[in-house]
């Protein structure tokens, strides 16, 4: 939808409902559309927020007549509802600007998703096997609060997902309340390495904004920008201006991975990466660049850090990276001599020596002169909420007596070696706040499903944004089942326990950023408040320290010979979007696989081992195994193994229990040092054949194979 469209819409829809009031401005805010302002025939378009991810895209919402059967007393009733028919883009949002990704389309299947959670839930059954019986709100509020008063506060845990929002504010303010510690991040996609190298660089508390909109000649690195990495949506669009918005500039993308993401695909070169040789790459970047002159602002580097670039032996690190050096030469010259070259790194499959990597690509952004300024690196802008920072899940774990998990699933999302279910099975309570039954719930004594994003008020910081930016959402459509916020939760459970807790609303959140004429009706009904400012802090670049350390690869090479890395899937992001048919039914971007994802082999290991693609193999590290159909992959690195992220679900309703396999479930334990994230890309792997072909149905198989590529 376009800017034009949406003050179409709104403005009709917003008249309606204040003509149906006419109370005083602040009670005009649409909170429920009354099922009888619902004509048949006729639609009506709401602000909304996406929490497929923890970009925080606004969106609008559809929505028409519909109706529903439903039982009560023993009578099949039918009833008249709102019904949200599609979701699109807000395009006042900067985030989204009008667009989605085929995630945030896929939430209305949430909403009306069969598996649903519709009450509350106790127990029956063993932990881990997913047995419950109903329970009520009253029932389970009030067993839930004994538990937690027996309790010890200092060992309760609450597992959440990433990013800064309404929800996030108010489980910290009920755990101070508690006593307890502040709430553990447990995600794949918090991007903790990238925050941290911003952090440690220029000084800035969130994730950089890359203006590529407006750069010239870009050169990513490990970071798949348009893929599952930090605001997909976001730097889709930006890509999009990057190609086709200036009439005289066409941008350049070089790209350097260790696997043919989307990113990689669409650049003009890709560079193939050998896993976690990130920042030996981006050292020999800086020491073209130092060496040819091409480096304008080289006085600005701390002294240090130019005599560890200075320093860097060229041939031995493009010897580690697998790279031709005459080739990096010449992409590095023309790279430095654009006028407006840019560096996007990070880590969408995290290393040990991951955080090396991006601290060196903000030095050679530094270098370069790009550094806050138009077409290069911008700092976060102020956030109106604090993001958890605590990422310690497996040590907070070793100790709970109750555990809270909510936008999180451990169960699915570490490594079976990491003890994360004896961890489970030993706390003396776990409840779960999951509006499905997913793997994490299974080890749950307690279920208290929470509202889907589009019944309940929302306020979120997008993980990137250009400008102070909170994405607002009231609730427009009654709930669908006996489920409640997890805000209103934590309210029943402090109130029922006497506790000093104050419940946070959006109007809260919005409030603190508040100045002039806006108000936070204003917010509500454009879906968001986005500020004008876009000075973030300066970059406050200090003495400078900078390693190179060689990734570290659990598991012997001789009888591991492969390297293995999971990594975000598009369509089922961190496999929280695997329950969705539309996901499902969605060609994998890699191998055009549709419900079930393969193993991705390079076509001389697969050669080697007699595997044709569709044939089952075992993929096999230090710490468990898994079976997959295999996808011989025309673009894959020799000697690395790839897996998307999403199968291999043990609950999560009918279409995706039990339905292929976890990749994460075979990897170490391991843990980047500075900032606790998983280790995605730090295990080794063998691999065997294991039977003929099974299960993989691709969508275009005979187009993926016929193509060359140069690497080997
Ligand atoms: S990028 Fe994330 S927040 Fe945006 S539409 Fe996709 S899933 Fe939703």
């Amino acid at each position: 939808m376009d800017r034009r469209n949406f003050f179409r819409v709104l403005s009709a829809t917003s008249a309606g409902i204040a003509g149906g009031c006419g109370k005083k401005s602040d009670k005009l805010i649409p909170l429920l559309v009354p099922e009888h302002d619902i004509l048949p025939g006729e639609e009506q378009w709401h602000p909304a927020a996406c929490d497929g991810c923890g970009a925080g895209c606004g969106t609008l919402v559809r929505i028409m007549e519909g109706s529903r059967t439903i039982e009560r007393s023993g009578e099949r009733l039918f009833e008249r509802i709102a019904c949200i028919k599609k979701i699109e883009g807000n395009p006042l949002d900067p985030v989204s600007g009008g667009r989605l990704c085929a995630r945030g389309q896929a939430v209305v299947q949430s909403l009306y998703h069969p598996d649903r959670l519709r009450g509350p839930m106790k127990r029956s059954g063993a932990r881990g096997k997913g047995q419950f019986v109903a329970a009520s709100w009253d029932e389970s509020i009030t067993w839930a609060a004994e538990k937690i008063r027996a309790a010890n506060p200092t060992r309760i845990v609450f597992l959440t997902g990433s990013g800064a929002s309404l929800r996030s504010l108010s489980i910290r303010r009920f755990l101070q309340a508690l006593g307890s510690p502040a709430p553990v991040v447990c995600s794949l996609a918090d991007f903790a390495v990238e925050l941290a190298a911003a952090e440690m660089v220029f000084g800035w508390k969130g994730l950089p904004v890359y203006d590529l909109a407006h750069a010239q000649h870009v050169l990513g690195v490990g970071a798949d920008f348009l893929g599952g990495w930090a605001s997909p949506v976001y730097y889709a669009r930006q890509a999009g201006h990057f190609r086709q918005g200036r009439e005289a500039v066409r941008g350049q993308l070089v790209h350097a991975e260790s696997r043919l993401s989307i990113t990689a695909a669409t650049a003009d070169q890709w560079l193939p990466l050998r896993p976690g040789s990130e920042p030996q790459f981006l050292a020999a970047v800086g020491r073209i660049l130092l060496d040819s002159g091409l480096a304008k602002n080289r006085e600005q580097l701390p002294k240090s850090v130019a005599a560890v670039f200075q320093s860097a032996d060229l041939a031995a690190m493009l010897a580690q990276c697998g790279l031709e050096a005459s080739r990096v030469h010449r992409v590095v010259e023309k790279f430095g001599a654009s006028e407006a070259p840019l560096v996007i790194a990070g880590a969408s499959v995290v290393h040990s020596n991951s955080l090396d990597a991006v601290m060196a690509s903000h030095y050679v952004n530094l270098m370069l002169g790009n550094v806050g300024r138009k077409g290069g690196v911008l700092p976060p802008p102020p956030a109106a909420i604090e993001a958890p920072e605590n990422r310690g899940a497996t040590q907070a774990l070793s100790s709970a007596e109750l555990v809270f998990i909510d936008g999180a699933n451990p169960a699915y999302t570490m490594p079976r070696a990491s003890g994360m279910l004896d961890a489970l099975a030993r706390a003396g309570t776990v409840i779960s706040f999951a509006s499905f039954l997913n793997d994490s719930g299974a080890w749950s004594d307690l279920l208290l499903p929470d509202h889907l994003a589009l019944e309940t008020e929302t306020a979120i910081v997008p993980a990137v944004s250009p400008q102070p930016a909170v994405t607002v959402a009231v609730p427009f459509i009654q709930p669908l089942y006996d489920t409640r916020a997890v805000e209103q939760t934590l309210t029943d459970l402090a109130r029922k326990m006497g506790l000093p807790y104050e419940a946070v609303t959006a109007k809260d959140i919005v409030q603190s950023m508040l100045s002039g004429e806006i108000t936070y009706d204003h917010a509500v009904r454009q879906g968001g408040l986005w500020l004008d400012s876009k000075s973030g802090p300066a970059a406050r670049v200090g003495t400078g320290a900078l390693e190179l350390r060689a990734a570290a690869f659990a598991g012997d090479a001789d009888q591991y010979p492969l390297q293995f890395q999971p990594y975000l899937s598009l369509q089922f992001h961190d496999g929280r979007a695997s329950n969705l048919p539309w996901m499902q039914e969605l060609p994998d971007p890699a191998s055009s696989s549709i419900w079930g994802l393969p193993v991705e082999i390079d076509p001389r290991i697969a050669a080697r081992l007699r595997i044709a693609n569709g044939d089952m193999v075992r993929v096999e590290s230090p710490h468990g195994s898994l079976e997959a159909p295999a996808y011989v992959h025309p673009g894959a690195v020799p000697n690395v193994v790839s897996m998307a992220i999403g199968d291999g679900h043990t609950h999560y309703g009918r279409y995706a229990s039990g339905r292929g396999a976890n990749p994460l479930s075979i990897l170490a334990p391991g843990w980047e040092k500075c900032t606790g994230a998983l280790l995605t890309g730090g295990t080794r792997v063998r691999l065997a054949r294991t039977g003929g072909p099974r299960s993989l149905i691709q969508f275009s198989a005979q187009d993926r194979q016929e193509r060359s590529f140069d690497h080997r």
